[in-house]
């Protein structure tokens, strides 16, 4: 669809990056992972992210972003916060201000050193937690940002804005890699891979979206 240009994908080694980074293998000649250290408890996940790019030979940079954890801390990188769900419209524990912000902002840096034009991101507005930085609307508006800060013809692609995580098994079996995903990557917060604790939110997120899939696809 793409061919002939290159892409950075903002990649954390979860369910939802990894399946846009077999996305963008498939539309653009050449694609070039970015991964986020913000002293996330589990250091699994920086890990988990460097051994996918490294089986799949995809280059991989992980910049050092601890500055998020310094002006905001949060149930993702300190143990003395709880993860909970947000109740009465509040944000859950697990929101980090301006996260996307700034990862999106470097990403977008690195597009413009290395000469790629196109930036996937695995956000998505159907399941998540209510996160204003993972709307579509976010996502446009930074788009614009972006361009005009750099004077750059940017295209930021989301493929999972609009669908839920059922849907999301559904692509990744579509790209013939449900089981890689499956076994590969790390969503749980307790930091333990594949199926994970089973208990957290992301975690029952996960299975819940892989039982309706898997639901459906028996029926065909
Ligand atoms: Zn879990």
């Amino acid at each position: 669809m793409f061919k002939d240009e290159k892409a950075v994908v903002v990649f954390s080694g979860g369910q939802d990056s990894t399946t846009c980074l077999f996305w963008a293998m498939q539309q653009f000649e050449e694609v070039v992972a970015v991964t986020f250290n913000y002293n996330q408890k589990h250091i699994t996940e920086i890990e988990c992210a460097k051994n996918i790019t490294e089986e799949l030979g995809i280059k991989h940079h992980i910049l050092d972003m601890s500055l998020l954890n310094q002006l905001a801390p949060n149930a993702l990188t300190r143990d003395d916060i709880e993860i909970k769900e947000g109740a009465g419209g509040e944000l859950p524990s697990t929101f980090v201000p301006g996260r996307n912000l700034l990862f999106m902002s470097f990403a977008g840096v690195l597009a413009s050193q290395i000469n790629a034009k196109h930036i996937v991101t695995g956000v998505c507005e159907t399941d998540f937690s209510g996160y204003p930085d993972c709307k579509d609307i976010f996502i446009k508006s930074l788009n614009v940002t972006l361009n005009l800060s750099m004077d750059e013809q940017f295209v930021i692609h989301t493929p999972l804005m609009w669908i839920d995580k059922a849907k999301t098994w559904e692509l990744a079996d579509n790209l013939g890699v449900l089981d890689f995903v499956r076994d590969k990557t790390l969503t749980c917060y307790n930091g333990i891979i594949a199926n994970g604790c089973g208990e957290c939110p992301a975690c029952i997120l996960r299975q819940k979206g892989l039982k309706e899939y898997l639901a459906k696809r028996e029926e065909r």
